[in-house]
């Protein structure tokens, strides 16, 4: 089959998913992960939830993201029947010029890497493999695909921090992240609820961040120069005031320090002391879990509002991602702080997780649309290379 590999590679993890061609669109066959690099290395792939490979590594085996990708590499070519036409890759940071995917030469991919200092835990490891690929095999083409993109063309007034120009110049900008996630929901949005202009969605995952789309494109966002601003996350804070990290700094706490505290142990994890996933914690009887999630709950009800006044008014609002496809109690706390925009939850649609869970009166749509990243990835990729 004539298929495009998506690539989408983290620091602890390489995921995968092979796209077969047909009729010039993409369709998901086969989905795989190399998790627990360099701690409990383990590859996994299913095809149509059918096992094809289960097989765990010594943690030395596969120390690094690099050796990850070789070793997903080779089992991919030990498939047979599959002819890669082009790899598309999810790269977080397409800096303050690229608005949409590209095709990888070695100019990209310089301007790319200068685009690491904008994006130091992460866009190292996005390049990796591209440039594992471009040494092995450079005739397959490869495509690049940003976080950053969908956002790019808002105002300057919007994208700007209040801070002297020339570091808005130098790149210091509120970028805003998950884009290809958004862009999929808007896509989506427009086949089943296109008469909805002002839209906010709210992509939930162990990363989250809420988006104001207006007639389908980004107008705000919650994230900013980095994945650390907006909401409360998994282990990251969200908003924080920038005097604490100075105050931090003061006491002699070490950047590398300050920067674990910031990815790794904050947001629900570190406010509950428990866990960083929510499935924990709405299980757990222990006062520190529910306060995780009601502060969780009241700054994305804040940010909501910050997000409403963008649109000026909203009439429908998106769960997405991890948090928001799956957990009905999430929606119905978060709904309860939409009330004032003339939310109200149909309950028992709610727990079904049906697509539309608010009420036939309700003055705005509730819906649960699951995203699909991967898929605008093999799109972009596809759009790009042409069909074969
Ligand atoms: P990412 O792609 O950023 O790794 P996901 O979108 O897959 O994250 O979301 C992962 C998170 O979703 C988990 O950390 C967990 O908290 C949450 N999650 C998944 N399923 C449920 C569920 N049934 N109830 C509550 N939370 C869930």
């Amino acid at each position: 089959m004539d298929a495009i590999l998506v690539v989408n590679a983290g620091s602890s993890s390489l995921k995968f998913q092979i796209f077969e061609i047909i009729d010039g669109k993409p369709e998901g066959r086969i989905r795989g992960q190399l998790d627990g690099i360099g701690v409990r290395p383990r590859l996994r792939a299913t095809s149509d939830g059918r096992v094809l490979v289960e097989r765990t590594y010594q943690p030395a085996e596969v120390a690094d993201l690099p050796t990850a990708v070789g070793k997903a590499r080779e089992w991919l070519a030990s498939l047979d029947g599959i002819a890669l036409r082009a790899i598309g890759h999810r790269v977080v940071h397409g800096g303050p010029d690229y608005d949409r995917p590209i095709l990888i030469d070695a100019m990209v991919l310089d301007r790319l890497v200068e685009y690491q200092n904008l994006a130091p835990l992460h866009q190292p490891n996005n390049l990796a493999p591209i440039r594992l690929v471009m040494d092995i095999d450079p005739s397959i083409p490869q495509v690049a695909c940003f976080d950053t993109a969908f956002h790019r063309g808002r105002p300057e007034t919007a994208d700007c921090y209040a801070l002297p120009r020339s570091l808005y110049q130098q790149g210091v900008r509120r970028y805003g992240f998950h884009g290809l996630s958004y862009e999929y929901i808007a896509e989506r949005l427009a086949e089943i609820a296109p008469t909805k202009d002002k839209v906010i969605v709210a992509h939930l995952g162990s990363g989250a961040s809420m988006c104001a789309l207006g007639d389908g494109r980004s107008v705000e966002s919650t994230m900013g120069f980095t994945a650390l601003d907006g909401v409360p996350m998994g282990t990251r804070p969200g908003q924080l005031d920038p005097g604490v990290v100075l105050y931090l700094l003061q006491k002699g706490m070490s950047q590398q320090a300050i920067s674990d505290l910031l990815y790794r142990e904050s947001g629900l994890k570190g406010l509950s002391g428990i866990s960083n996933d929510v499935r924990d914690l709405l299980a757990s009887t222990d006062p520190g879990a529910k306060f995780a999630i009601d502060h969780f709950i009241h700054r994305c009800g804040l940010n909501a509002g910050l997000l409403a006044a963008a649109l000026g008014g909203i009439d429908g609002f998106v769960f997405t991602a991890g948090i928001g496809e799956n957990s009905s109690a999430i929606r119905a706390l978060l709904a309860e702080k939409l009330a004032w925009l003339g939310a109200e939850l149909d309950h028992a649609a709610n727990e079904a997780g049906a697509t539309v869970v608010s009420t036939a009166t309700s003055r705005i749509k509730l819906l649960i649309i699951p995203t699909n990243e991967e898929l605008m990835i093999a799109r972009h990729t596809l759009a790009i290379v042409g069909n074969p």
